[in-house]
């Protein structure tokens, strides 16, 4: 993990700040560093210590909304030789993803989507049981079919993140942890500093890659972000021999297992709903999402709600220091998920009935009412570009999403077009239902 010992920010200059030391902001400070953009990356704790070391570790293109699937198929590439592009280990297993159909409707929805991946000339093709129990012996549990895409694959999200930074700065970028960003200022609409706890960085452009904290970050320079924060569980459990590289989302578990032989599990899309200010603020737009999904969340009221009023009270410690209490927190996990997800993992898979849950936590997912990431520049203030919304797949997008920002920095386009991730589709009302199948 890395602790930079760089010292205050104080009095820098910048061509670019990035706000974020996640996968996402990693990956941007090394992309534009290897284009030699002088660029600053502020972070207010440690490299990935919020989603970026909390996911799974999925890099899917399978089941995408169309969206994101120009930049996912791109970023494919860029995973399948980013050990080398980083010179680091980051457990990079490339065998496949496969979703279970437990019954005639999940395959329906599997069917429904080949035409995407068709679109795209993703190999991706439905599976029968008997095919699926050929790739996969020990999988005798309760499915019917499924959906398998060979060239996706998983990596571990801490060690990626942390590579990023770590070659950003061998390139030059300067990686400021332990630096909340408190403020940005502009000057006749043009972004021109980033003030944080430690320092002012004086700079033209800011790229907003805070994830679960982006809204406030947007907020800053008077923009209003529909995205809230789910809470998702993660467990590890104890190691055996392999059964399958492939990451599964089944009935009841999705789940990897690692190159040592654990496995990481989950509920499949289960995750807790902590009420915020926020919630209320966009209810509208998070609404016809709410009432699809509603199964698959548990609404809860606590500390999150009362941090959230005490910041927006103008003279509370909060108030000035909005970040202070979110640096090294760990979310709650919850235990009935974890319990529920390693039951879903011993049915699908007999032969895992005697794990053990090693661990187990959660992270804070940033989600956009259509689940797709808010990507690109704003029309006011010039210069400040979002990177964020990533709706709890943006792990395997990092990488790409680093690397068109440098271009959109440098050569003032990215090569893949970011229209429909643009901010203004939510003043233009280009905002549609979630796509993605899981
Ligand atoms: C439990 C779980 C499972 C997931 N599984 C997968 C998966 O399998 N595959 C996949 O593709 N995605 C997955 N995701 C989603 C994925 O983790 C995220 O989409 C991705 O990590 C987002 O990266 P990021 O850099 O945008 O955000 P983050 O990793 O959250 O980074 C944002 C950073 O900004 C920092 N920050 C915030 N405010 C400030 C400030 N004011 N000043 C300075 N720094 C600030 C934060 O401390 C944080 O480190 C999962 C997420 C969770 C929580």
């Amino acid at each position: 993990m890395i602790v930079d010992g760089t010292g205050q920010a104080r009095d820098m200059n910048a061509d670019v700040v990035v706000i974020g030391g996640g996968i996402v902001g990693c990956a941007a400070a090394w992309y534009l560093a290897k284009r030699n953009v002088d660029v600053v990356l502020v972070e207010k704790g440690d490299i990935a210590d919020e989603q970026s070391s909390r996911a799974w570790g999925f890099v899917r293109q399978q089941a995408r909304d169309p969206a994101e699937m120009p930049l996912m198929i791109a970023c494919n590439r860029i995973w399948q030789q980013l050990e080398d592009e980083l010179d680091a280990d980051i457990q990079w297993v490339q065998a496949g993803n496969l979703a279970l159909a437990a019954d005639e409707a999940r395959m329906q929805q599997f069917r429904d989507w080949l035409p995407v991946a068709r679109e795209f000339n993703l190999e991706t093709r439905l599976l029968s049981r008997s095919e699926i129990l050929s790739l996969v012996p020990k999988m005798t549990g309760p499915y019917i079919g499924g959906m398998y895409t060979p060239s996706d694959g998983h990596a571990e999200p801490r060690l990626a993140t942390v590579a990023f930074a770590d070659a950003a700065r061998r390139k030059g970028a300067r990686i400021l942890t332990y630096h909340a960003a408190e403020k940005i200022e502009t000057t006749a609409g043009q972004v021109s500093a980033v003030v944080t706890d430690r320092g002012v960085v004086r700079t033209p452009i800011v790229i907003n890659a805070a994830g679960a904290r982006a809204m406030t970050i947007a907020r800053m320079v008077g923009l209003s972000l529909p995205q809230l924060v789910v809470r998702a569980t993660v467990a590890e459990t104890t190691p055996m021999e392999p059964v399958t590289g492939a990451g599964v989302w089944g009935p009841g578990v999705s789940f990897r297992q690692k190159k040592d032989g654990s496995f990481y599990i989950a509920g499949g899309a289960q995750s807790d709903y902590d009420i915020t200010l926020d919630s209320l603020r966009y209810i509208r737009e998070f609404m016809p999402n709410y009432l699809k999904n509603r199964r698959f969340f548990r609404m809860r009221v606590g500390a999150p709600l009362w941090h959230d009023i005490a910041r927006r009270i103008p003279g509370t410690e909060d108030n000035k220091h909005p970040f202070a209490r979110t640096v090294g927190i760990e979310p709650t996990p919850n235990a009935g998920t974890v319990l529920r997800s390693l039951k879903g993992l011993n049915r699908l898979i007999p032969a895992t009935s005697e794990l053990r849950i090693r661990r187990s936590w959660a992270g804070l997912i940033d989600t956009t009412p259509d689940a797709i990431p808010v990507i690109g520049p704003v029309d006011a203030p010039q210069g400040f570009i979002f990177a964020t919304g990533f709706s709890g797949h943006g792990f395997a997008m990092g990488p790409i999403v680093g690397k068109v920002l440098a271009e959109l920095i440098v050569d003032g386009a990215p090569s893949i077009d970011l229209h429909d991730l643009a901010y203004s589709r939510f003043a233009e009302g280009r905002v549609g239902k979630p796509k993605s199948v899981v």
